[in-house]
């Protein structure tokens, strides 16, 4: 067993424990050992941090540096991160039970890669020429930060998520309050480890652990919080929206997903299927963006169905610090009971062609499942479920394929796979969901946005949109007449 961790919380540039003195355990999902105590928070603790967040903003520093300057910040943290990619790497493996071979390449890889990009591209600002597009005077535009941002993450992707959604609104000259999700900060704790030993000015980023009714509740609604970016599922997600309302917050919510993954009757099979195994099961399944939905045009379903049963039997289960498992335990109990309840589920609702197995007494290991279905409102087929549970369902015409696909209250990512550009440009189209991969399903670059509709939310993680959402555009007009009764005056004095 791992030495036991005591870990703290960071408000206005201290290390802290709760107000209250209490903490709670954090587990590892693969031996249900606890390895970690970390404090809880309260309402007090994230009054305290929201405050010395407001004072950082309104008085302190840095939002009066310049972006070169918050930027160089940030790429010192990078390459931080960098030189510690194999501590990060088993700590998120330890708390998260992602396969080592993911969490390095992916989780803190792209991590890396989100911060450097960030930094750069806060450097070059967009948005609109000054001009006199008022004949007698001159437009400027200025892009200001928004204020205090708070700030709540997943467990999903634990350090990425707190990469995606804390490092932009800093880098455009905000201050942070963080709440990661209880059952797995650690990670985010060492990344503010590193952003204290960087010397970030007092109160400009802060962390708070605790429970989301309590912190989180408190932070969405907080009078002294001007934005709350929130990536979760959409039923807090919604909660939040009507919390933050009262004070008429901004907002930016990432919230669930459900994708489809159609292959057409020309697809390459056996990539389609390659494909089809890793963006289902990546993250065991617990990725807003995997693929659960498998539209397949009727004269390779039969195919399909085949390959992909096989290829799902042959991935290997187990001990996620061994580098040769492909796919690690559920992230928790809960996460563990629910998708297990959603076998039952996939039992009534169609036929059962692989049923998830547990792997053994200790830890949250579920195998796949796959279950072949005929009714698009199934609950299996329209409910994110969050784990390695696979519907299979059979298309004819084009056209049937992309209202069925659309067919579902999320719109964060979809798949089309095909050889026919014109069906490809037409599904990228058609579909109702922020990304369309064509024969892949998952890249992510840091330049592409990350941009959700219908109930998986609006605004966007990573590319400069997201560095714009932490901005208000502001307008400033200067005269250039230097006249007492400028041309227009006519309207209060006298004629024209
Ligand atoms: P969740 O239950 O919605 O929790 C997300 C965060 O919200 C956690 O920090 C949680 O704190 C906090 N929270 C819970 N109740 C709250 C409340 N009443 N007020 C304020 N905050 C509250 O989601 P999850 O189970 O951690 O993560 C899985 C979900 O995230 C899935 O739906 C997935 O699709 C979504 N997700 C979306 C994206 C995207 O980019 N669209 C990316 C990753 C994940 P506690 O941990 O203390 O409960």
């Amino acid at each position: 067993m791992e030495k036991m961790q005591n870990e703290k919380m960071y408000i206005n540039g201290e290390w802290l424990n709760a107000a209250s003195g209490r903490t709670y355990d954090v587990t590892n999902p693969a031996t249900e050992e606890v390895i970690a105590k970390v404090p809880l928070g309260g309402v007090e603790d994230i009054e305290k941090a929201i405050d010395a967040a407001r004072e950082a903003f309104d008085n302190g520093p840095w939002p009066r540096m310049s972006p070169g300057e918050r930027a160089e910040v940030i790429l010192k943290l990078a390459r931080m991160v960098e030189e510690s990619k194999s501590e990060f790497s088993r700590l998120e493996t330890l708390n998260t039970g992602k396969p080592a071979k993911q969490v390095a390449d992916y989780d803190i890889g792209a991590t890396i890669d989100n911060l450097k990009f960030f930094a750069g591209a806060s450097r070059v600002e967009t948005g609109i020429s000054a001009n006199e597009y008022i004949a007698d005077g001159t437009s400027i535009l200025r892009r200001e930060p928004v204020g205090v941002v708070g700030v709540i993450v997943p467990w999903n992707y634990p350090l990425m998520m707190v990469g995606w959604r804390a490092i932009p609104p800093l880098l455009m000259g905000n201050t942070v309050v963080l709440k990661p999700a209880s059952i797995t900060p650690l990670t985010a704790i060492k990344l503010t480890r590193m952003i204290d030993s960087i010397g970030i000015p007092k109160g400009a980023f802060n962390l708070v652990t605790g429970p989301g009714g309590t912190v989180g509740e408190a932070l969405a609604r907080s009078q002294k919080v001007d934005m709350i970016a929130f990536t979760g599922s959409t039923d807090v997600g919604t909660r939040i929206s009507s919390q933050a309302s009262s004070t008429v917050k901004k907002l930016s919510l990432e919230l669930g997903g459900k994708a489809p993954f159609i292959v057409f009757d020309d697809a390459d099979i056996d990539a389609a299927t390659e494909g089809a195994v890793v963006g289902s099961l990546m993250n065991t399944g617990q990725d807003c963006g995997a693929a659960t939905r498998f539209y397949v045009q009727e004269k390779v379903y039969d195919k399909f169905v085949k390959l992909l049963k096989e290829k799902l039997t042959r991935v290997r289960v187990g001990d996620p610090t061994d580098m040769r498992t492909d796919m690690g335990p559920l992230v928790s109990r809960d996460q563990f009971n629910k998708v297990k309840s959603y076998i039952e589920v996939a039992q009534k609702e169609g036929q059962v062609l692989l049923s998830g197995e547990p792997r053994s007494k200790k830890g949250y290991f579920l195998s796949p499942t796959l279950a072949a279905v005929d009714d698009d409102n199934a609950r299996i087929v329209q409910e994110e479920i969050f784990g390695p549970v696979l519907s299979v369902l059979k298309f004819s015409t084009y056209d049937e394929a992309i209202r069925r696909a659309n067919n579902v209250i999320y719109g964060l990512a979809s798949s089309v796979w095909t050889k026919d550009v014109r069906t490809a440009m037409m599904a990228s189209r058609d579909l109702r969901f922020g990304t369309v991969w064509v024969n892949d399903h998952a890249p992510i670059p840091s330049e592409m946005p990350w941009s959700p509709i219908k109930r998986s939310g609006f605004g966007a993680s990573t590319s400069i949109f997201s560095l714009e959402e932490f901005t208000n555009p502001k307008h400033v007009y200067v005269d250039l007449t230097g006249k007492v009764r400028k041309s227009w005056y006519y309207q209060i004095y006298g004629d024209q």
